[in-house]
């Protein structure tokens, strides 16, 4: 049955992949004979072991999974060579009773001329007329392999499961009809699906199972094969329709009558093979054809077919008109189609058609560019020529058929375009290696232009540095010249290895030396003051070790080398060193301190006089920093406030020794100072060390400002004003007890001299009664005297009380006149009217200070001379005035006239009785007031004393 199949076919046995059973097909396919059963797969056919066959048997025998492959590729030896075929080829596993693999069958159909023609299918239409006789021939072989199957069949005694396996496993429909009841006795599942049923129908008649109009044709068929015993074959017929589904395929049947032993046909074995595939292969030679016929006439093609043996050539018109060969002339190969051949592609050609003859590798293919020279014209066209060798069986090339198209045009436009783009290419070449020549420089410009960027921008941020150091230099040269000129400083440049000394006019001017702008060093030295010299060469000579860094700092003496004056110099300078240590420059400045070191000189004097004036006169110095609180004393001090003799000591300290009556104003006094500025000047007592007694000590001292305004220094001296104290204390005390002493017998006195007064009026004795008159006056004087004396030790106490009222000054005035002139007759006093001026005063005190004034200008004024008295209100207030024609004071006592016992000292005044206390006592009288009095006075021309008092304000 294996046999008669139309199809190779084998099975494989076992893992080791036995061959079983192979047809006769196969065994061609495989070039192969009958002694391969039995065989290994392996040592049957070791040529395709490497193909992958044998992974795709084991894998289907492992897995049980079907392996198909329409047009598989394999290479296959026949005759000795290696050749590639193509077939639609399956694997399918064999399942003994309980369904376990024990086999493989190999169905296989070459499909190599198929593959092979529809991959030439454009090349050439001999190919395909061939492609369509090698159809037919396979046909006429199928049609032959099925008469043999149709023989074999009978013979093949395989078993029934083999047999369906077989069926089974065919790409090929097959069936059985049974030939008497036509029911199904087996159909495969190709035949199933092509007839569109399932395989329910098995063991039922077709017509039971097929559509009417199948079922009778076949039934028809059968009855045929029955009555003639041979099989019948249907070519191409087309299936178009099964069931519901449309399709167009075509089938070859084959309908094949199983005979028995009688040679009864029991039943017909139904084959249909599909060559739909083939028969549209056969469809497109045939429009390929066409087409190429048409291709032919547009597109002039030459077609030719050489007959490689006779060399003989067959050329058609379109080859002809190519080669420039008449029609009618006969053509060879070597002599009409190789020598049309432009020489210079000859060789190509030639070796082109022996690769095509000979080498497998090109398969017999033949397509070459070539120039083809007229045979007629000798002009040259270039045309391509595509072939296809075709060979015996020996591989024996037989024909050589192919076709020439003339390409000239194409050439040369593709000539152009290839010499178009090799310019193109040249050029874009040369536009490369200039673009990269262009990179390169535009790199290289890059960074040269970076470099210069930043180059720029060093060199800018350079000129800026250096311009901003130029102002600054020229800013701080033009202060240096500004300040040297302020400061009169000269300069000078001592070049050390030539000893010679550069200097400018001040600098020459400072050394009293006028004429030369360089001189050397030793010239220079010469108008040092001598004393001097000694210690400016010395500070030079250490200038000049580099061990003193450079640095020189000194004053020194001059004496002008023309003028011969002295001068003290400031000289500041600095040497520079080399590397080696030698000096190579040593300059600087020089300054005039000559009235500095005149005014030091004086300050220094100055404060050695204090000094030694504080010491004589004992005084007690303090210096009290008002930031730090810091109390610097002397001992003097420290003695005088009985403070410990060494150890810091603190405001505090002094303050709390200051006795308690007078601790409080002091500390106010110091505070307000410290606070306020101004000048201090306290007075008050301190207890005496390990003595209940006091000291009097007077404190004068101010406040010092630094620059800024600000306190910073409270600083004075203590002097000891005890004595001073005591004598003003004695003086007191003895004016008061000599007062007291000198007032009781006035009183009494004054007593008798009224008792006297009485009596001499009842006696009426005149003369008695101008005696007491007068003893009387001179007991008033003495004691107005004595009252002033008590007041001067109340004065001194503090003890003056004042009776204050609000009156008129003009009231005042005119008491003051109507006194006067019950008293004085010698000179002319001229009362000034005086207009209603209220004050607020002690009446009798002012009239007193009034009376005082009016006495002393009567005192001190030449007899019968004027003396003017005036009130009047100026600026709110009372302003009284006693102006006399007398001697007037000398402008040295004016400051003292009112000083407690002054007098001025004179000629004149000696003769005139006083104690110089009435214009003391009015000083503190008036002053008490809150009013002011003073003097004026021209000596000869006489004096005018005044006082002031505030106007009651108007009642509104
Ligand atoms: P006394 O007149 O008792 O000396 P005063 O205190 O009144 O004391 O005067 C003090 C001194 O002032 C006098 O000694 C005198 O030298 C001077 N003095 C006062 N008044 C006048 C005056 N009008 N003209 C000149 N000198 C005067």
């Amino acid at each position: 049955m294996v046999d008669a199949l139309p199809i190779g076919a084998a099975i494989f046995l076992g893992s080791e992949l036995t061959i079983g059973a192979v047809n006769y097909q196969m065994l061609k396919i495989w070039s192969k004979d009958i002694s391969v059963i039995d065989k290994t797969l392996h040592d049957a056919i070791p040529e395709i072991r490497d193909q992958g066959f044998n992974k795709l048997l084991v894998d289907v025998l492992n897995t049980g999974e079907e392996y198909h492959e329409p047009n598989g590729k394999a290479f296959i030896f026949e005759n000795g060579n290696q050749v590639l075929k193509y077939f639609d080829f399956s694997f399918k596993a064999l399942k003994d009773a309980n369904g376990k693999i024990y086999g493989v069958v190999n169905t296989a159909v070459e499909t190599s001329e198929k593959v092979y023609y529809q991959e030439k299918l454009e090349q050439a239409n001999e190919e395909f007329l061939s492609l369509n006789e090698e159809l037919s021939a396979s046909n006429e072989e199928l049609k032959s392999a099925y008469d043999e199957v149709d023989a074999a069949y009978r013979k093949l005694s395989i078993t029934e499961t083999k047999a369906r396996m077989l069926l089974e496993g065919a790409p090929t429909a097959i069936g059985l009809i049974d030939a008497d009841n036509f029911k199904i006795d087996s159909a495969n599942e190709k035949l199933l699906q092509l007839w569109q049923i399932n395989d329910a129908a098995i063991g039922k008649s077709l017509d039971a199972v097929l559509d009417q109009e199948v079922s009778s044709g076949l039934i028809s068929i059968i009855h045929r094969v029955k009555l003639e015993r041979k099989s019948i074959y249907g070519q191409d017929i087309e299936v178009a329709q099964r069931g519901d589904i449309s399709f167009s395929r075509y089938f070859n049947f084959v309908y094949q009558p199983v005979l028995d032993e009688l040679g009864n046909v029991i039943s017909v074995q139904i084959v249909a093979n599909d060559v739909t595939a083939q028969r549209n292969s056969k469809l497109e030679v045939d429009n390929a054809l066409i087409q190429l016929n048409l291709a032919k006439k547009a597109a002039h093609i030459g077609v030719f077919d050489l007959d490689v043996a006779s060399d003989t050539l067959y050329w058609d018109e379109n080859c002809r008109k190519i080669f420039g060969v008449k029609a009618s002339k006969e053509v060879r190969y070597t002599e009409d189609f190789l020598k049309g051949i432009d020489p210079e592609d000859r060789e190509l050609f030639i070796t082109s058609i022996r690769n095509a003859y000979n080498d497998n590798r090109y398969e017999g293919s033949f397509d070459v560019e070539h120039r083809v020279i007229d045979a007629m014209s000798g002009n040259i066209c270039w045309v391509r020529t595509v072939g296809q060798v075709y060979f015996d069986e020996e591989n024996v090339p037989q024909r050589f058929i192919g076709t020439i198209v003339d390409i000239s045009e194409s050439y040369k436009a593709r000539k152009k375009l290839q010499e178009n783009e090799e310019k193109l290419q040249n050029f874009n070449e040369e536009l490369t290696v200039m673009n990269e020549e262009l990179n390169s420089l535009n790199e290289e410009y890059q960074v040269t232009n970076e470099e210069l960027i930043s180059t720029n921008e060093e060199l800018l941020a350079l000129q800026e540095e250096r311009d901003r150091l130029h102002q600054e230099l020229s800013i701080k040269e033009e202060r240096l010249r500004f300040a040297m000129k302020a400061a009169d400083v000269g300069t000078w440049d001592l070049d050390v290895a030539n000893n010679l000394v550069t200097w400018d006019d001040r600098c020459k001017e400072l050394y009293g030396f006028s004429k030369n702008d360089v001189v050397p060093y030793d010239e220079v030295l010469r108008y040092m003051h001598p004393s001097d010299m000694p210690f400016v060469n010395e500070a030079v000579k250490r200038a000049l070790d580099p061990s003193s860094k450079g640095s020189y700092d000194i004053k020194f003496r001059t004496v002008g080398a023309e003028d011969g004056r002295v001068r003290w110099l400031h000289c500041c300078g600095k040497a520079f060193f080399k590397e080696d240590g030698t000096p190579y420059r040593f300059s600087g400045i020089a300054q005039d301190i000559t009235e500095t070191q005149a005014l030091l000189r004086e300050v220094e004097s100055t404060k050695n006089n204090l000094k030694f004036a504080i010491e004589a006169a004992n005084f007690g110095t303090w210096h009290l920093n008002t930031n730090t609180n810091k109390l610097d004393v002397n001992d003097r001090l420290r003695e005088l406030f009985a403070l410990p003799d060494d150890g810091e000591v603190t405001r505090a300290d002094c303050v709390a020794m200051i006795t308690e009556d007078h601790r409080e104003r002091v500390s106010k006094a110091i505070q307000a100072t410290i606070q306020s500025g101004g000048n201090y000047d306290v007075s008050h007592t301190v207890r005496r060390k390990n003595s209940d007694d006091v000291r009097w000590l007077r404190a004068v001292g101010n406040v010092k400002a630094d620059e800024e305004g600000k306190l910073t220094a409270f600083t004075g001296v203590v002097l000891d004003i005890t004595e001073q104290k005591l004598d003003e204390q004695r003086r007191s005390d003895f004016i008061g007890i000599v007062s007291h002493e000198l007032r009781s017998p006035l009183t009494s006195l004054n007593g008798y001299l009224q008792i006297l007064t009485m009596k001499a009026n009842k006696a009426g004795d005149q003369s008695t009664l101008d005696l007491t008159g007068k003893s009387r006056r001179q007991v008033d004087r003495m004691s107005a005297l004595i009252s002033g004396f008590l007041d001067v030790a109340r004065i001194g106490e503090g003890k003056i009380k004042l009776n204050l009222k609000s009156f008129d000054m003009a009231e005042l005035v005119k008491a003051a006149e109507e006194e006067s002139l019950a008293t004085i007759t010698s000179h002319t006093i001229m009362f000034h009217p005086v207009l209603f001026t209220p004050v607020t005063a002690d009446q009798d005190k002012i009239e007193q200070v009034l009376v005082n004034l009016i006495n002393n200008a009567v005192k001190y004024s030449p007899h019968n001379s004027v003396i003017n008295v005036a009130c009047v209100t100026v600026n709110g207030r009372a302003h009284v005035s006693v102006s006399d024609e007398g001697m007037g004071i000398p402008a040295k006592d004016l400051p003292h006239i009112f000083n407690r016992f002054y007098r001025v000292e004179s000629e004149a005044t000696k003769s005139t009785k006083g104690f110089g206390i009435g214009l003391f006592i009015s000083k503190d009288i008036i002053e008490s007031h809150g009013g002011k009095i003073g003097v004026e006075s021209v000596v000869g021309k006489g004096s005018t004393f005044w006082f002031e008092l505030p106007v009651d304000p108007t009642p509104q």
